[in-house]
């Protein structure tokens, strides 16, 4: 039977990349977004994948979102929590605001949508729970102590649901990208980019289709063993 999945953020960048991979390996698969709808409608005219529009820090709107897409599209099997924002700011001019956005954004959010598909995981005896964490929550990052403690929570998240869920067939991994050349990258200063790109062992920036294939792989049933783990693709730039 052709096995659901649902990837949060899935209209641009790394998350759009998941879908098509996950597509291409023969899931049905849905996005969500939050609020680009040309973008969303651009993805969907081009991959045939549905995306929906709600804010996954919004817990009553991820229970919702998760209960109408299993209705139309069966059952969810796999959730990729991708969604995620920056916020940046040295802690000392940080406000209150961009801490709690990329707090409810980038973590919460987890919980939210995790939350709304776990029973139904459970009851059916499978699952696959895959979080798109960042290197950034491993070595932290000058600029982004909110954006770091979000995504460095996701890893204790992820290894108490791995450990609780275990019986049950259901698997939760994380991974931990380096720099992707995505719109969230976009952002970044040439100057600053240059600096990046010479800390990459590799040489270069990530491709979005390098954290896709890692997501088909822990998706799979080949992937049963593997939980609770953090894979880091990042270049090198952080061996961990
Ligand atoms: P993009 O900014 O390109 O895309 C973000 C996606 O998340 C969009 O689809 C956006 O929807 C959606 N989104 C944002 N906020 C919400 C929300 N509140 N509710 C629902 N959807 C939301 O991001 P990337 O592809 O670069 O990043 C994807 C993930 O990978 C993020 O978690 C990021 O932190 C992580 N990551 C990225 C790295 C990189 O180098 N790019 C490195 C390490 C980690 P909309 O279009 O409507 O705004």
């Amino acid at each position: 039977m052709t096995k659901t999945a649902l990837v949060t953020g899935g209209t641009r960048g790394i998350g759009a990349a998941i879908a098509r991979g996950l597509g291409e390996a023969g899931y049905q698969v849905v996005v969500t977004y939050n609020g680009n709808d040309e973008a969303a409608a651009d993805f969907t005219r081009e991959t045939g994948i549905p995306a929906r529009k709600w804010d996954v820090g919004d817990y009553g709107a991820c229970e919702a979102g998760v209960e109408s897409v299993s209705s139309e599209y069966g059952a969810v099997d796999v959730l990729v929590n991708n969604a995620g924002i920056t916020r940046d700011g040295m802690l000392h001019k940080m406000g209150i605001e961009d801490w709690d956005a990329v707090i409810r954004t980038n973590l919460t959010s987890a919980f939210n949508m995790t939350r709304a598909v776990i029973n139904g995981m459970r009851e059916r005896g499978f699952g696959r729970i895959i979080q798109i964490s960042s290197i950034n929550g491993q070595k932290g990052q000058m600029g982004q102590a909110n954006y770091a403690a979000a995504k460095a929570g996701l890893l204790g998240f992820t290894k108490s649901v791995a450990q609780e869920n275990a019986r049950k067939g259901i698997t939760a991994n994380v991974i931990a990208p380096g720099y992707i050349g995505t719109d969230m990258v976009a952002g970044v200063p040439d100057k600053v980019l240059e600096q990046i790109i010479g800390q990459i062992p590799v040489g270069r920036l990530g491709e979005v289709d390098e954290i896709a294939q890692a997501v088909v792989y822990l998706a799979s049933d080949a992937a049963g063993f593997v939980t609770g783990s953090t894979l880091s693709i990042n270049g090198g730039q952080y061996m961990t």
